[in-house]
């Protein structure tokens, strides 16, 4: 392994909300935190449109331009924002150790772990091609933008028929495409989704296509027990198939779940490795919105400056 190249009291890696408020509370408990951005900085919320859920904002506020506002609170109050990827990690060693871009590495005395999760998609070209015009994967962030409408929604487990439910007060007709003759969902939400009115279940089948030039307006279905082809018009289309933490680089080194989702003892933000945080969304698959993410963000400096001071590093 490489010397490293620098020496840090606090490590963070992801730049969400809740790297952010991490970085925020570090900085002014003058931990001197060094936040390394990743692949996407300002994270999920950099693809979204406007926020209308986090408090603060009684106009709303665009994803993309709160993250913005995000890096500058904190790097305001002095953390050190990075572009950067963190690509290894070594937690057997104190100071741990953490490979940046496969080029340098940094010791830091305490490590905070806010890496997010990613949506899954389809793999559909029309699905990339519509994204952000009607193809979204967060019904709690843009369901309110087609009130009234009719829209679809895939997916079969618990996350898409919580949308569903959600999509179905507020649009004319939720269109919820499975693609088996059953549900991964629990009972108690299934039963919930098919006994709500509004919400039309198509079984076995598969979107070929989310069709319109410059926004959604129709899906196209394939019944693949029948191979009958169906066009449904819809205004929007999203998708629910499930989340994937972003925590791939922690395999084998931290305890996560068998979804991949780091394990936090209840009620902090600790890891199984003494020193190691971790917040947001990498280790949340229950409540996922920026505001949660935020708040396990500033429990992970709390956290931190604890350990910190416990250790006699700060
Ligand atoms: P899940 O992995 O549980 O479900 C994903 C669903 O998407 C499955 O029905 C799957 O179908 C379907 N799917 C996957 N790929 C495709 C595809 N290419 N085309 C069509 N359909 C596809 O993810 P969730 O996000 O729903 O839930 C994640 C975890 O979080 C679960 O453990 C869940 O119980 C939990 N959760 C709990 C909640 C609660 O308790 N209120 C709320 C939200 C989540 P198939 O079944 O055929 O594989």
């Amino acid at each position: 392994m490489m010397n490293a190249n620098e020496k840090v009291h606090c490590l963070i890696i992801g730049s969400g909300p809740a790297g952010y408020t991490a970085a925020i509370y570090a900085a002014r408990a003058n931990l001197k935190p060094v936040l390394y951005q990743g692949m996407q900085p300002g994270g999920q919320l950099t693809i979204t449109t406007e926020v209308e859920n986090y408090p603060g904002y009684p106009n709303g506020i665009m994803g993309p331009q709160m993250m913005v506002d995000f890096e500058q609170q904190a790097q305001r109050m002095g953390a050190d924002i990075r572009w950067g990827m963190a690509t290894k990690v070594d937690f057997s060693v104190r100071p741990f150790k953490v490979e940046i871009d496969e080029e340098k590495w940094i010791e830091a005395d305490s490590v905070i772990i806010a890496t997010g999760a990613s949506a899954k998609w389809l793999g559909l070209e029309s699905e990339q091609r519509l994204n952000g015009h009607g193809v979204s994967a967060c019904a709690v962030c843009d369901g309110f933008f087609f009130k009234g409408q009719e829209v679809a929604i895939v997916g079969a487990g618990d996350t898409a028929c919580e949308e569903a439910l959600y999509l179905s007060k507020l649009c004319s007709t939720v269109h919820m495409i499975v693609r088996r003759g059953e549900m991964r969902a629990s009972k108690v939400m299934q039963d919930r989704v098919l006994k709500t009115a509004n919400i039309k279940v198509y079984w076995n089948s598969e979107t070929l296509e989310v069709m319109g030039d410059n926004k959604v307006d129709s899906v196209k279905l394939l019944n693949n027990k029948t191979n009958e082809e169906t066009i449904v018009p819809v205004k929007a289309f999203f998708v629910a198939i499930g989340h994937q933490p972003n925590s791939s680089l922690f395999n084998g080194i931290l305890d996560m779940d068998d979804q991949g989702y780091l394990i936090t003892q209840p009620g902090s933000t600790k890891t199984n490795i003494e020193g190691v945080f971790a917040c947001g969304d990498v280790q949340d698959k229950i409540y996922r919105q920026a505001v949660s993410a935020a708040g396990t963000g500033c429990m992970a400096a709390l956290d931190a400056e604890r350990y910190l001071g416990a250790m006699g590093l700060h």
